[in-house]
């Protein structure tokens, strides 16, 4: 492993307390009072009435999508700047992914969504279709990309409209706000039908692996506790009415979770130093600058992003490498999802800024334990490598 990787678990003191008090309860599995008291804390903690939690961000993605009305047939707006996850949960339902591209901060390009829904769609019957496919475009899926919130409000409201559903892909960005004029602020995940968050060994907090779905309707979450839970419909007769899913978190995940939630602030606060050090570290290198938070947000900077300079000729494999070898860990972004093998066919809706950014960004060691004269050291190894490689 190097030295100093992307982005890996850091504990903060409660967590083997709690594992621990969960273990000697016996209440190890999904019944018991853990995973309650999680889906509580977690849903107090962004400001919603309640959340539900799941075994994973892309389960929480698959159900969410189901329970807004996604059917095979349909189409869901996507980024193509994404974990293909967020993609992949779109065809589990049945459905196809119609790809946009990126903004400045590489999330989904409203203006583009705006189009292609004005321009390219036909409403009828309260639904809208595609005018190319003649399918109905069910969805839109926005995600937070790297933590920063996307242009989430603007989404929302033109996609209401055209009764096309927002669903949150806010997998990396809790504990990201929205700001609004008056000050006050809102966290990313509060503005969809519903949203998922992931609580995989990279995220802002980790259980290991989970996820969670929250919405402000009710009956959104009644339903993906119902379909989480193999559907049961009489829990002492085995009914079952629908199909379910076995997509329950345990409590010795939940109790991990519980001890990581506590810590959040505290993590957010760190991460956002980190990425303000690298950007006074980086402010006289001409060569590379890092992807900021967009305009009235307060983004967790999960992860941060490198973006090297338009027009410097870096090859991105051969800087990585030569990182690598000095300890530290860099990655390319996403490979483009449109350009996934089971995504060729798939359409894509003018696709340019993400193109033509792919090849000069760069995620770079993002840990919240990181001290300060580590990303010192982190940085002036990455300003060396860039430049010995730009000559
Ligand atoms: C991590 C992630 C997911 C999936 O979450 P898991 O918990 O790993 O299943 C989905 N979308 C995005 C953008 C992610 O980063």
């Amino acid at each position: 492993m190097s030295k100093f990787p992307l982005s890996v678990p850091v504990m903060h003191g409660k967590e083997a307390r709690y594992l621990q008090e969960c273990v000697e309860s016996g209440w190890v599995s999904s019944a018991g009072p853990w995973v309650d008291r999680f889906e509580k804390e977690f849903a107090k903690a962004i400001g919603m009435p309640s959340a539900v939690s799941v075994t994973s961000g892309t389960a929480a993605l698959h159900l969410a999508l189901m329970i807004a009305g996604v059917r095979p047939g349909d189409e869901v707006l996507v980024p193509t700047v994404t974990f293909i996850a967020t993609v992949n949960a779109v065809r589990y339902a049945g459905a196809e992914p119609v790809f946009f591209d990126c903004d400045d901060f590489l999330n989904i390009d409203s203006e583009k969504i705006r189009l292609f829904l004005a321009g390219e769609c036909e409403s009828s019957g309260g639904a809208t279709f595609n005018r190319k496919s003649g399918k109905r475009i069910a969805a839109v899926l926005p995600v937070h990309v790297f933590g920063h919130p996307a242009r989430i409000e603007e989404i929302v409201t033109l996609a209401e409209p055209f009764n096309v559903a927002v669903i949150e892909d806010a997998t990396e960005s809790l504990g990201s706000l929205v700001l609004g004029p008056n000050g006050e602020s809102r966290s990313t995940g509060t503005y969809g039908h519903s949203a998922c968050f992931s609580f995989n060994g990279n995220k802002i907090i980790t259980t290991g692996g989970g996820g969670m779905i929250v919405s402000r309707d009710l009956a959104v979450m009644k339903r993906a506790k119902y379909l989480s839970t193999q559907a049961k419909d009489d829990e002492l007769f085995f009914v079952h009415d629908e199909v379910g899913y076995n997509y329950r978190l345990t409590s010795l995940q939940a109790a991990l979770g519980i001890g990581q939630l506590e810590a959040l602030t505290k993590i957010v606060e760190r991460k956002r130093a980190i990425h303000s050090r690298y950007v006074k570290n980086f402010s006289n290198f001409r060569e590379a600058s890092l992807i900021a938070e967009p305009p009235r947000t307060r983004s967790n900077h999960w992860m941060n992003t490198l973006r090297i300079a338009e027009g410097a000729r870096l090859d991105l494999r051969a800087l990585i490498g030569r990182l690598g070898q000095r300890g530290i860990q860099t990655r390319p972004i996403w490979k483009l999802n449109h350009e996934q093998k089971p995504y060729l066919a798939n359409q894509g809706y003018r696709i340019e800024k993400a193109t033509a950014l792919y090849p000069r960004l760069l995620s770079i060691p993002s840990t919240s334990s990181l001290t300060d004269s580590e990303v010192d050291q982190i940085s002036s190894e990455l300003m060396k490598t860039i430049t010995e490689l730009l000559k």
